[in-house]
């Protein structure tokens, strides 16, 4: 055999065994997925957005208002904002300082009175007062990230949607479904490839249950010990484990 066959045929054999690591390493991440997703629905069947709103453009306001904000605070501050601007054209016609006064509680006043007018100002003169239902088209919009477009596409326009707010991302990664990932376009890919796509929108919902009950951030300890995962978690059972069930 000639030496470049040869290295061809072991490239051949190494490319080939690399890819059916790669196979079975999904096929286990999809595993681990399904039963996450089963558990955390049994937990918590009745999930859905802690914002509260009752139109789509409100979700639009009311998430850029969250930003570095509690939901809880967000929602006693909207009701104030739309009794004195009540409809997206409201809002456009507003000044920037009139809607900063309202939302300062939120932190970041002047940034999000800039985003929230120039939002609302390109739904009424773009697509007539009606919030867009593409990814394309809502990541044009002043202010609307990846995370407030999944949040959108999700839960206004029932889409197969990954929402990766810090308790997806830490979650994600605690449960072993991905690995040392902290950016949130690449956790939401790795994501969509593993977790059904019509649980995805309501997964991410239960996601940010699980880590205000039970999976807790930095400042409090996950409790474990009350966790339906903790048999199944590898934060448990140590780094690597991929047992299943
Ligand atoms: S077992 Fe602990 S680390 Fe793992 S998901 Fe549950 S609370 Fe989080």
């Amino acid at each position: 055999m000639s030496g470049s066959v040869k290295n061809k045929t072991a490239n051949g054999s190494a490319d080939g065994r690399k890819s059916g690591r790669a196979d079975r390493s999904l096929r286990a991440r999809k595993m681990r997925a399904c039963e996450i997703v089963g558990r955390l629905k049994k937990e918590y069947p009745d999930t859905h957005c802690t914002l509260a709103y009752d139109e789509a453009w409100k979700l639009l306001v009311s998430v850029r208002l969250a930003a570095q904000c509690t939901d809880a605070r967000v929602d006693r501050i909207t009701p104030v904002l739309y009794e004195h601007f009540p409809t997206v054209a409201a809002i456009a016609e507003a000044s920037e300082d009139a809607i900063e006064e309202i939302v300062r509680p939120c932190g970041l006043g002047r940034s999000k009175a800039r985003d929230i007018k120039a939002c609302m100002t390109m739904l009424r003169d773009v697509y007539g007062c009606r919030v867009p239902d593409t990814m394309e088209e809502l990541l044009k919009l002043p202010g609307v990230g990846r995370k407030s477009a999944n949040l959108v596409l999700g839960d206004i326009y029932g889409q197969p949607a990954i929402v990766t707010d810090t308790h997806c991302i830490r979650l994600a990664n605690r449960m072993g479904l991905v690995d040392g990932e902290r950016d949130p376009h690449k956790v939401e890919k790795a994501l969509r490839e593993i977790i059904p796509p019509e649980e995805s929108n309501d997964f991410c919902h239960r996601m940010v249950d699980h880590g205000r009950a039970v999976c807790t951030a930095r400042t409090a300890k996950p409790n474990c010990e009350a966790c339906c995962l903790a048999d199944i978690c590898p934060k448990v059972l140590g780094e690597g484990c991929n047992r299943i069930i």
